[in-house]
């Protein structure tokens, strides 16, 4: 692979290990283990392996070596390490750097089961955590101390959209010593530039828009090779969460349309916020890419897009929502985003439903709230469904 590659060229051909039969798509290597020459043989790959040995799937297999070196290319990190789920990188990369002691800062509106994480679990093995507004540059700052291991926080924010300034953030824990590790799943890795804006570890959940079909669970850490191979790698390999080869398989000819799937969507979700805003069903269109959003000047600086997911806010609450999402007729109500197939979530009964009222009122998860997933349905079609749908929640 050449380092010069645009992503779009990457996205097809880096990583790519092919076999003594010259195949053009991907082999799925589905097996667990490897056969060594002999004893000897066997014996030294344990002490040390080179780039194309492998021993055992959970610690790492061609197949997923493939997916791996791919979307590390693809995001400009030195190394990535592929998780069985987008919860599986986020858990992992946390929990394989952290102990008992450490002090953490995080953005409180967060996907609800990276916030039981940081919440729930992480508390429990001692570590200490801070939640902040993460679009208040001055809560970071007074929280961020010398001794806080790392920050985390999602850059657009499920399922409210709230952006945060990976740069400014960055640069407030780096100059504390703090690693800052970023859930990007909304900004996808085709606009994502994390890691020049400072992350230290990326992390995605490919189940969204890199398989972008609905089929297969999956999930990524990115970050050093010192940082992958040193502290994610040993964690994940002893605690079981790697990816499957046949989901590497999903992930990489996932990866192959991206660019195409991801602009797409992202164009249709633009143009369909612009159309419905202003609805008289709606207290607002919340989309990033919307100039009436909070964060769009940081938005248009930090990803030149705004996304693939809108939320709508209805005015007549729980009981609207469910109008709507009963009304619509193309989108699908379920929960996963970034298919190909439009969906529709009421986060507050589903997703966020564990938390209680008082803090879904402080993350703006509202009622009327519904995340709206783009697909790759026709723009026009599916403006006229949501305007009738609107129009039945009235
Ligand atoms: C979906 C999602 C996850 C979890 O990914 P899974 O693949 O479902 O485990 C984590 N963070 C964000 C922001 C998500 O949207």
């Amino acid at each position: 692979m050449s380092n010069t590659w645009k992503p779009s060229t990457k996205a097809v051909h880096a990583g790519t290990r092919r076999s003594q039969y010259g195949e053009v798509s991907e082999a799925i290597y589905l097996t667990q283990g490897f056969v060594y020459e002999s004893a000897e043989h066997a014996e030294q790959r344990f002490v040390a392996s080179g780039d194309d040995e492998f021993i055992y799937a959970r610690y790492g297999n061609p197949t997923v070596a493939m997916f791996e070196e791919r979307i590390a290319a693809l995001e400009g990190a030195e190394d990535a390490f592929a998780t069985a789920s987008g919860m599986a990188a986020v858990s992992g990369a946390l929990m394989s750097m952290l102990k008992a002691g450490d002090h953490v800062v995080s953005a409180r509106a967060l996907f609800g089961s990276c916030l039981y994480v940081l919440e729930e679990i992480l508390t429990r093995y001692g570590v200490e955590v801070t939640f902040v507004d993460g679009t208040e540059l001055s809560q970071w700052e007074a929280a961020i101390r010398d001794d806080t291991a790392a920050v985390f926080f999602e850059s657009v924010s499920n399922p409210t959209l709230q952006v945060v300034d990976i740069a400014a953030v960055s640069a407030l824990a780096h100059a504390k010593g703090a690693l800052v590790v970023l859930d990007n799943v909304f900004a996808t890795p085709v606009f994502s530039k994390a890691v020049e804006q400072g992350a230290d570890v990326v992390i995605y959940s490919a189940t969204k828009h890199i398989d972008g079909q609905g089929r297969a669970l999956g999930g990524v850490i990115m970050g050093t090779r010192d940082f992958i191979r040193g502290t994610v790698e040993p964690y994940m390999k002893h605690t079981g969460g790697s990816m499957s080869p046949f989901t590497a398989w999903i992930m990489l000819k996932g990866l192959e349309t991206m660019n195409l799937r991801v602009r797409a969507q992202a164009a249709t979700a633009q143009a369909v916020a612009e159309a419905l805003q202003p609805h008289p069903a709606l207290n607002a269109a919340i989309y990033p890419g919307l100039p009436a959003h909070p964060q769009h000047d940081l938005t248009m600086r930090q990803m030149e897009k705004g996304g693939t997911v809108i939320a709508l806010d209805l005015a007549g609450g729980k009981d609207a929502a469910f109008r709507f999402l009963n009304a619509v007729e193309i989108g699908l109500i379920s929960n996963n985003l970034g298919d190909a197939k439009t969906i529709l979530t009421h986060p507050a009964t589903t997703t966020h439903q564990r938390l209680p009222d008082a803090q879904k009122q402080q993350l703006g998860i509202t009622p009327g709230l519904v995340r709206v997933s783009i697909g790759l349905e026709d723009v026009e079609d599916l403006i006229a469904d949501f305007r009738q749908a609107l129009d039945a929640a009235k």
